[in-house]
C-alpha cells in the first residue's frame, strides 16, 4: 500500500509499505479515503516541528471506511464512514486525570509521534472513530480535525455572543476559528498581510479585515472597538512580536489565545495583564471536541468547500505539499485522497 513518508527533514516521498494488521480486539482497520495537509505537517517537512520524530508517515487529519473490526468492537462495523481522532494520552498523568489528555507529556499524535493517516490503511483503537453524516464527502470530512482545533481554541478563549474578536492570520486555522467565533455570536476582525487570504476571510464571517502592511493595526483595532480594545485575540500567524502587541489590544477581562509553537520567549507587559485581568490561555490539540464537531460539519459545508482549495490523489502528494507551501498559490486547505 502507499504512504506519504518523510524520511528526514526536506525529504518527502510516496512509498510502498506492508498493510497493517489488527492486533487487539479493540482495534479497527480503516481504509483511508482523504487526509488534509496541516501547517504542522509542513513544519515536519522543514524540520521545525517541536515534537516530531523521523522517519515518519505523516497525517493527523483524515477519514476513511471501516474495512475490518476486532472481536470486541461494537461502535462501528465494516462499511461505516468514519473520522479519526488522532491523539491518545497516557491516561494516568495529572493532565489525563483532569480530562486534558491533549497536553499529556506522553501524548501520541498520529503522524507526529507514530505513523499517521496519510497511508492507504491504518489500524486504530475503535474509541478514536466517529461515524459521520453521509451527506459529507470524504474531502469535507477530512476537515473535522482542524475544526476540533478551532473548537478548542474558542473554548479556551470562552468566546461568547457580543464579543469583539481579533484573529491574526487568515490561514486554515485562522479561518476555522473565525467561522466558529462568528457562529458563537462574536464580531470578528481578521488581520493578514496576504491579500488573497484576506479576501476569503469575509466568507468565513469576518466583519472587518485589516492588512497591517497597509494600515496601522493598533489604530484600526482601536477605531473599530471605539477605543475599548477587543475581548479576545487569537494569534495564528506565528509572529512572536504580535503576542506582545496583542496584550495592548485587549480590553479589560480580555483573553489571548496563542496558537504558536515559535520557540523564542516573548516580552509581555504584565502591568497590563494585571490592570485588565487578562488571561493568556494556551491551546494544544483538542480534548473531547470530535463529537460536537462531527455533528456540526454538515451545517458548515458552504464554508468547508471554500476552505478546501486543492485536492490531489496520493500519487501526487509531493505536488500537494508544494502547493500547500507556496504562499502565492492561493491554497488554503489542501487535501490528499486515497
Ligand atoms: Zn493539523
Ligand atoms: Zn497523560
Amino acid at each position: 500500500m502507499k504512504a506519504v513518508y518523510i524520511s528526514e527533514p526536506g525529504k518527502i516521498e510516496v512509498i510502498e509499505k506492508e498493510m497493517p494488521k489488527i492486533e487487539k480486539d479493540s482495534q479497527v482497520l480503516v481504509k483511508i479515503t482523504a487526509a488534509g495537509i496541516c501547517g504542522s505537517d509542513i513544519h515536519i517537512f522543514h524540520g521545525t516541528h517541536a515534537y516530531a520524530t523521523y522517519p515518519r508517515v505523516i497525517g493527523h487529519e483524515g477519514c476513511g471506511v471501516v474495512a475490518e473490526v476486532g472481536k470486541g468492537v461494537t461502535n462501528v462495523k465494516p462499511g461505516d464512514e468514519v473520522i479519526i481522532e488522532p491523539i491518545t494520552g497516557c491516561g494516568t498523568c495529572y493532565a489525563c486525570r483532569n480530562g486534558r489528555y491533549n497536553c499529556c507529556p506522553d501524548i501520541v499524535v498520529l503522524g507526529v509521534h507514530a505513523d499517521g493517516i496519510m497511508e492507504e490503511y491504518l489500524v486504530v483503537e475503535s474509541d478514536k472513530l466517529y461515524k459521520y453524516d453521509p451527506s459529507l464527502t470524504p474531502v469535507e470530512a477530512a476537515t473535522a480535525e482542524p475544526y476540533t482545533i478551532g473548537a478548542q481554541a474558542n473554548a479556551q478563549a470562552g468566546t461568547q455572543a457580543g464579543d469583539l474578536v481579533l484573529i491574526h492570520g487568515a490561514g486554515p486555522i485562522g479561518m476555522i476559528i473565525c467561522d466558529m467565533a462568528e457562529k458563537r455570536g462574536a464580531t470578528v476582525i481578521v488581520s493578514e498581510v496576504n491579500e488573497a487570504r484576506l479576501a476569503i476571510a469575509k466568507d468565513f464571517g469576518a466583519a472587518y479585515t485589516i492588512n497591517p502592511m497597509k494600515e496601522d493595526l493598533a489604530e484600526a483595532v482601536m477605531r473599530i472597538s471605539g477605543g475599548k480594545g477587543v475581548n479576545v485575540v487569537f494569534e495564528t500567524s506565528g509572529i512572536p512580536a504580535l503576542m506582545s502587541q496583542s496584550v495592548e489590544l485587549l480590553g479589560p477581562h480580555g483573553r489571548l489565545v496563542p496558537l504558536t509553537f515559535a520557540p523564542e520567549p516573548v516580552p509581555v507587559n504584565f502591568r497590563l495583564i494585571n490592570k485588565n485581568e487578562l488571561v493568556i490561555a494556551g491551546t494544544r490539540n483538542q480534548n473531547g471536541k470530535f463529537k460536537e464537531v462531527v455533528e456540526s460539519l454538515p451545517g458548515r459545508k458552504d464554508r468547508i468547500d471554500k476552505l478546501v482549495t486543492h485536492v490531489f490523489p496520493v500519487e501526487k502528494a509531493k505536488e500537494a505539499f508544494d502547493v500547500a507551501m507556496d504562499r502565492n498559490s492561493g491554497a488554503c486547505k489542501v487535501v490528499i485522497t486515497f
